[in-house]
């Protein structure tokens, strides 16, 4: 096992505490530090070991792909690390996105290397061909919006917001409650001018504002909706965003508590910070409440418009009492959390490789002879086959997040 450093990425919509406070740094952060990866991505790899000498995990893996991550996954994935670990820190909300499916991030990215577009151009919509499922677990309050609501609910909302300028929309979409329906209204709001959503804005601010104050039945079963549409709507007036926020369901996880994003489902994190775990890609298609390159054909192609209830992940401590797996169904990563006290000590091991991130308090990890402590916000590699114990130090208590391969 070794130390790995993850790299900080300072987006705008990041918090200057965050993950400053986490780890023990001077807060606020002088810039805004919206992700911390922990994994071997081509963009920003973590580097391991503690010294000058340290390496990046790409260039550790790439030595020794069999060692490093186990013969079935060095196989699988090309001698690559399928997943990557981060922890995410929203001060505002990131924009709406959908990823691909394997088979369309495939097709896409050879489409778009054929046509000649280069790999980083701001237009291109697939980076590389893999798909991106993710997984989030809050770390504190985290609030989102993912996956389309029943259209029943979502025509109550609109009936109830009464917005004149998509009226028609929302007449439709009652007469013909179906995917089809909802689909054709949101690609109509996706293609609609800037000038037509800065009205709406305007429009939505003004009525959401009434029924909020308003405090009927419509606050008691619509109020995080309408209060978020009414956010979205002073921050991004004239983005597309704003409207399509009406047709999602809007999540609110408590900390522990987990999301499963599948391919084709549209989400936009709100606010809040989250262990996150994906599949090790940069396929996003954007549909708003962003400055960057939003392709409305392509993003619809890849959009299951199926509404769906919100799945929360609300994993009970299994055979040891202070593990929690968020189970995924699929094949690049499995996520698990443990609350340590000062007397638990657990096992963590296994065929592939793992990262073991501290999130709370301070853990002794031990392999053989070899033992480490590591704080919040550092994090460990496990190399396959390499077998650990865990202690929270201190006195405990400690949270410890393990991102690995299954099995
Ligand atoms: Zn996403």
């Amino acid at each position: 096992m070794e130390l790995i450093t993850g790299v900080i990425k300072s987006y705008d919509w990041g918090s200057r505490r965050t993950l400053a406070e986490l780890a023990g740094r001077p807060s606020p952060s002088p810039t805004p530090e919206a992700e911390l990866w922990f994994g071997a991505h081509e963009s920003s790899p973590s580097t391991v070991g503690e010294s000058s000498g340290s390496i990046t995990l790409i260039d550790l893996i790439r030595e020794d792909p069999q060692t490093q991550l186990g013969a079935q996954c060095a196989e699988a994935y090309d001698g690559t690390l399928p997943f990557l670990l981060k922890i995410l820190a929203a001060e505002k909300p990131l924009s709406l996105q959908a990823h691909p499916t394997s088979a369309q991030a495939e097709a896409g990215f050879a489409r778009e290397n054929a046509a000649g577009i280069d790999l980083s151009a701001s237009y291109r919509n697939y980076r590389d061909n893999r798909h991106k499922p993710e997984l989030v677990v809050a770390l504190e309050r985290f609030e989102a919006l993912a996956g389309f609501r029943a259209i029943s609910s979502t025509v109550t909302l609109l009936t109830a917001l009464d917005l004149s300028g998509v009226a028609d929309d929302v007449a439709s979409l009652a007469a013909n409650p179906c995917p089809a329906e909802l689909k054709a209204v949101a690609l109509r709001w996706m293609r609609s001018s800037r000038e037509h959503h800065d009205r709406l804005a305007l429009e939505v601010i003004e009525r959401a504002t009434v029924l909020l104050d308003s405090g009927g039945w419509i606050v008691d079963r619509f109020e995080a909706e309408l209060s978020t549409a009414l956010d979205l709507a002073r921050r991004y007036p004239g983005d597309p965003g704003v409207l399509m926020s009406l047709l999602l369901n809007r999540v609110s996880l408590a900390p522990g508590e987990g999301l499963f994003l599948p391919a084709g489902n549209l989400h936009a994190y709100l606010s809040g910070s989250a262990v996150e775990i994906m599949a090790n890609s940069d396929n996003v298609l954007r549909g708003g409440l962003t400055t960057k390159h939003i392709d409305v054909d392509e993003l619809s192609s890849i959009l299951d418009f199926t509404p769906i209830p919100v799945d929360v992940l609300d994993p009970q401590p299994c055979d040891r009492r202070s593990e929690y797996i968020y189970p995924a169904p699929v094949p690049e990563f499995v996520l698990r959390r443990w609350e340590l006290d000062g007397n638990l000590e657990v096992a963590l091991g296994g065929d592939g490789p793992a990262v073991v991130l501290c999130t709370a308090g301070r853990v002794e990890i031990r392999a053989g002879d070899h033992q480490m402590e590591i704080s919040s916000g550092k994090a460990v590699w496990l190399p396959a086959g390499d077998s650990v114990t865990m202690t929270a130090t201190d006195g405990g208590p400690a949270q410890v997040f393990a991102g690995s391969t299954p099995g």
